[in-house]
């Protein structure tokens, strides 16, 4: 995952990324301590999905047939998100182990994406390119998915898609050997998969790219230099082709299926751009799971920001497996992949009123 307050206490950010994460754990006893709003308890509902008001009309177009799959035993409306089948990709990615960077592993990942998008009929393509790491040269790929909207000016959903190399050395001197990145990897992944399926079945304003990308995780030791290849990579690449300008914003997803999900304010993200995501938030009930308190967040969004392009990152800070061995199946909830792609799909026509 992403850089995260936290993950600043290994760099120069540290002392910042220290605060950050005293700050969060003040927050998440603060969040068990109180019970779930009625409002989140409704949203366990499985019928949440139906509850997103789009906010214009072209939003409810849906072009799919009956891509009905079923929830919990219930029957998802077509053309929402479906966190069962959101699920299956998160565990189809766990299945294949650990998937740094440059293996076999991401390699084989990397064609479970592009066979999925293939079966949703959305057009994809590797972003193949040489990563100078400490450690040497390594070939990485991102994934690049569009769907074509009424207009050819891009909004992109992302996260990344490879895990974390292993093995690795925590703060407290334990070794990690294996990591399979449930929450840290495959949940933003699995999510961006079934975003791309609801989104093809929808009439979309603007163009939509899809973008996994590759290296996010340091090598070594998170930097600036080592981290975040592929999303720096795509900035570079979009800008010497001129298409950077026409890319008007970009939703990261990281680390979004924590069970116990709370989704901070990250201080470095484009302001309007939060206010939409957190009200969407709120609108559909999840005002509890995304809170006002803010951090600091350093990920694949950042390119993004530097290049002027607007970005907000959505993750879950509060993590106790992050960069652990623990970070395994039974982390994670198919209800977070839920909520957060239910609150994309619900921000993303207020997304493009503003940019209209
Ligand atoms: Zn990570």
């Amino acid at each position: 995952m992403g850089a995260r307050g936290a993950r600043g206490a290994r760099g120069a950010r540290g002392a910042r990324g220290a605060i950050g994460a005293i700050g969060a754990i003040g927050a998440i006893v603060a969040n068990c301590a109180g019970a779930p709003t009625p409002d989140d308890k409704a949203s366990l509902a499985p019928a949440t999905a139906s509850s997103i008001a789009p906010t214009t009309d072209s939003s409810l177009a849906s072009t799919s047939g009956g891509a009905i799959a079923p929830t919990n035993g219930q029957l998802a409306p077509s053309g929402a998100f479906d966190s069962a089948r959101a699920w299956k990709d998160l565990e189809a990615q766990i299945a294949v182990g650990p998937r740094p960077a440059g293996s076999a592993a991401l390699q084989k990942t990397r064609d479970y994406i592009l066979a999925e998008l293939k079966k949703a009929g959305v057009e994809a393509r590797p972003q193949i390119f040489i990563a100078r790491t400490p450690l040497g040269e390594t070939s990485m790929a991102n994934v690049i998915a569009t769907i074509p909207g009424r207009r050819s000016e891009r909004l992109a959903i992302a996260s990344h898609y490879d895990t974390k190399r292993t093995p690795f050395t925590r703060p407290s001197g334990a070794t990690v050997t294996r990591f399979v990145g449930a929450s840290d990897g495959a949940s933003s992944t699995a999510a961006l998969l079934e975003l791309a399926r609801v989104l093809k079945s929808r009439q979309n304003e603007f163009t939509i790219e899809l973008l996994f990308f590759d290296g996010e995780e340091a090598v070594v030791e998170w930097s600036r230099t080592d981290s975040t290849y592929g999303s720096r990579y795509y900035v570079d690449a979009a800008r010497k082709a001129g298409t950077l300008k026409d890319l008007r914003a970009l939703v990261l997803l990281d680390m979004i299926g924590d069970k116990d999900l709370i989704i901070r304010r990250d201080s470095g993200s484009t302001p309007w751009l939060v206010d939409i995501v957190w009200a969407a938030a709120a609108r559909i009930g999840h005002r509890g799971l995304f809170s006002n308190e803010l951090t600091t967040i350093d990920d694949d969004h950042m390119p993004f920001i530097l290049a002027g392009v607007p970005a907000v990152d959505i993750i879950d800070l509060d993590y106790a497996a992050w960069h652990t061995a623990d970070d395994t199946i039974d982390k994670v909830s198919a209800r977070s992949l839920q909520i957060v792609g239910d609150v994309v799909l619900a921000a993303l026509p207020d997304i493009e009123a503003k940019l209209r």
